[in-house]
């Protein structure tokens, strides 16, 4: 199809000093869990973004110098030579698509511990660094000679790599923004003190980076429109006075905000376009090309921005991540085809635990060259066959659909009215409903295939898969939430809890709620992500005195991977949830519940009028069971092959099911269906260092 017309200003070119981008799609740089480690993971991915439209693409946070080091984080590195072999790779894949290549250099100040490369931190003052207990050394003139120094032959490196475009960083509370913080920066004769004197560093980076890389090169700043000190403000109009000094000297300004938790919000608490209200003024004062980011997944949104003057580029992350080819299928009149980012950070989690970049609604990121996997390319099956997905939650629709890609004949059977799964029932919680993403994308791509038959509300038994006949079954069967308490704490169920007054998130969704109103409630949190905090704001905000406890020390914990743990315990605050950490539910009875300390034991009573366990899910594989007990009347009824995939194999995130379900659809050819989970040997390509001699 043609593309609307209307988008046309996302497609034209734009000059951003001497270099010129393609279009207006710039993924701005983010993190992937690969960095300087994973380079030809690293490579094949930035390359599949700039083939699905993205008309610059960016490195992550790019280390110029050993005394800023990110481990265990992967971050990227142009620290010596085989940096630059790796980064042109990386900008090569980049070019032949047509697109521009930026490198964000990177100093870490004070915050870098430097744990492997055991150099002393630096920073504008002695404060602590955020891996150890470690304090940075103050800097003095000659450590600021030194940086300058590295900084530039960081740029010659980028430059010699191929790099269209590189960064002075001054965000995010690394080294550039230490010294913009007056809190922080308050010794250094000539650079501390006035406005003047803390901008005057990154004034020198540009002038000598744009002098060092000549006219090859475009030079952008990441700057900040508020403070540390004053996040979402900017009181004494301090930021813009910065702004107004530099406003003439870098050729892009990508501006952000000093909240992470805003700039990379969940859509739990954060939604599209969320930052423009704080840099819309940004472009009245700078005259050069300005991006910005916002979560953007909607055509409109992003022509929005545009036409308004808010920006000049729509930056993205994660919808870059989600959809690599989103710019694509906008250019191919088909965004009704993107695949929305949902909001739901297990990207950033991966990267903050220091592993390769997933996507829940994108199963191939991370996977672009290990496997071969492409975002918008199935190989066709060598034989087509019929097969029968049961279960039409995230696993079952992401097999389907990928099955139906590669040019199979499937059914899906459901036994519910709606498709969805676990994902239509939580969407329906406080905040989630973007996660409904994950079905409707979906939903809508297997309507367009005409391979593929929906039944719904048709709940399979062992008998009906057989009487089908298909010549293969992967069952998407998922799972529910234990009653009893099973879980980290009590791995064989607490046998202390009366089962009469527990009600489990499934019983919470499906709308029963605790018999008794006036009686308070306890969630009890042995699960660690947003489940339990979700349904504590659920029950606060229909008004019962709910208290959430939990084994762990804060609420959700785990949930400060995905950046929203503050969020998330502060809401419970506001909501009039009581919070007591560090405590496991030993007994409920009658109407008290017995807690117990996790570090001493010791007990307390809380009253307790009903219970809602939120510890682990039970597998729904009876239908599995069932069809595994006469293997020979499958074999009878035609049937090669049996898989369960997603929830009902291992409960665990929307991400696993997804990814379950696409690996598994893209395993079955004719006869053959190979699992892989206990593989004779790696799966997938291992991005790693191979010895060539033996010593
Ligand atoms: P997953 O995350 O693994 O996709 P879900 O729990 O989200 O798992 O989805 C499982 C889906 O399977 C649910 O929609 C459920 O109604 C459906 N289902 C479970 N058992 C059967 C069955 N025997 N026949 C058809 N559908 C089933
Ligand atoms: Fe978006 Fe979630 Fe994918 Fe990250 S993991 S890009 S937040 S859908």
């Amino acid at each position: 199809m043609p593309r609307d017309p209307r988008f046309d200003p996302l497609f034209a070119p734009l000059k951003i000093g001497p270099v010129t981008a393609p279009n207006r799609f710039y993924q701005v740089p983010h993190c992937t869990g690969m960095g300087y480690a994973m380079p030809q993971t690293l490579a094949a991915m930035r390359a599949v973004k700039a083939e699905g439209g993205w008309g610059t693409v960016c490195t992550e946070y790019c280390s110029i110098h050993p005394t800023s080091d990110d481990h265990p984080s992967p971050f990227a590195s142009l620290w010596d030579q085989g940096d630059v072999a790796n980064l042109a790779v990386l900008a090569e894949g980049v070019h032949r698509h047509g697109s521009l290549c930026g490198v964000e250099l990177w100093h870490g100040g004070l915050r870098s511990a430097n744990l492997l490369s055991r150099q002393t931190p630096i920073g504008p003052n002695s404060l602590p660094a955020d891996k150890a207990p470690l304090q940075a050394r103050r800097m003095d003139l000659a450590d600021i000679r030194d940086y300058r120094r590295a900084h530039r032959a960081a740029a010659l490196r980028a430059r010699e790599a191929g790099a269209d475009l590189v960064y002075v960083y001054a965000s995010h509370t690394y080294l550039l923004s230490q010294f913009l913080d007056r809190r922080i920066n308050r010794t250094i004769v000539g650079y501390s003190g006035s406005i003047e004197n803390r901008v005057r560093i990154i004034r020198e980076l540009i002038e000598e980076t744009q002098e060092a890389v000549g006219d090859a090169l475009a030079v952008a700043i990441r700057i900040e429109v508020d403070a540390e000190a004053t996040p979402g403000d900017d009181p004494d109009g301090e930021r813009r006075a910065i702004f107004e000094l530099l406003k003439d000297g870098p050729d892009l300004f990508d501006v952000t905000i000093t909240d992470y938790s805003q700039e990379m919000g969940v859509s739990r608490f954060v939604h599209e376009a969320s930052l423009e209200p704080l840099i819309a003024h940004v472009r009245g004062i700078v005259q050069k090309p300005v991006v910005s980011v916002g979560r953007f997944t909607t055509p409109e949104t992003m022509l929005s921005q545009l036409k308004r003057g808010i920006v000049d580029l729509i930056g993205a992350a994660r919808p870059s991540i989600a959809d690599p080819f989103l710019p694509k299928k906008i250019a191919e009149g088909r965004p009704d085809d993107i695949r929305e980012c949902i909001g739901c950070n297990i990207c950033y989690a991966s990267d903050i635990q220091g592993v390769p970049l997933r996507c829940t609604q994108n199963p191939t990121m991370g996977e672009e060259w290990r496997r071969d996997w492409h975002p918008d390319r199935m190989p066709r099956a060598q034989q087509s066959e019929r097969i029968l997905v049961v279960g039409a939650g995230p696993a079952g629709l992401e097999a389907a659909l990928t099955l139906a890609q590669r040019g199979h004949q499937v059914t899906l059977a459901e036994a519910r009215r709606d498709l969805g799964g676990r994902v239509t029932l939580e969407s329906k919680l406080p905040g989630l409903g973007e996660w409904a993403r994950v079905r409707d994308y979906r939903q809508y791509q297997l309507s367009k295939c005409d391979n593929v038959e929906i039944f719904r509300e048709s709940r399979l038994s062992a008998a009906d898969v057989r009487e089908l006949s298909p010549r293969h079954v992967l069952l998407a069967t998922g799972s529910h939430w234990r009653a009893d308490a099973t879980g980290h704490s009590f791995p064989a169920g607490n046998p202390g809890i009366d089962l009469a007054i527990a009600l489990t998130p499934d019983d919470l969704m499906a709308g029963k709620r605790p018999a008794d109103r006036a009686k308070p409630v306890i969630v009890f949190d042995d699960d660690h992500y947003l489940m339990a905090a979700v349904l504590a704001e659920l029950l606060g905000r229909e008004g019962y005195a709910v208290t959430y406890v939990t084994t762990a020390g804060v609420v959700g914990f785990w949930s400060r991977f995905t950046m929203e743990q503050a969020r998330s315990q502060a809401r419970l605050i506001e909501v009039g949830v009581q919070i007591i950490v560090s405590h496991a539910v030993d007994s409920v009875h009658g109407d008290q519940a017995t807690l117990s300390c996790v570090f001493s034991g010791r007990r307390r009573d809380l009253p307790c009028g009903a219970f809602v366990p939120v510890t682990s899910r039970e597998p729904d594989d009876t239908l599995w069971h069932e069809l595994q007990t006469d293997t020979a009347a499958n074999a009878a009824a035609g049937i090669a092959g049996i898989q369960r995939i997603g929830d009902c194999k291992a409960p665990g995130l929307i991400a696993h099911a997804v990814y379950d379900g696409h690996r598994t659809a893209r395993r079955i050819d004719g006869d053959q269906a190979t699992g892989e989970d206990l593989p004779e040997e790696p799966p997938f390509r291992r991005d790693r260092v191979v010895i060539s001699a033996v010593l």
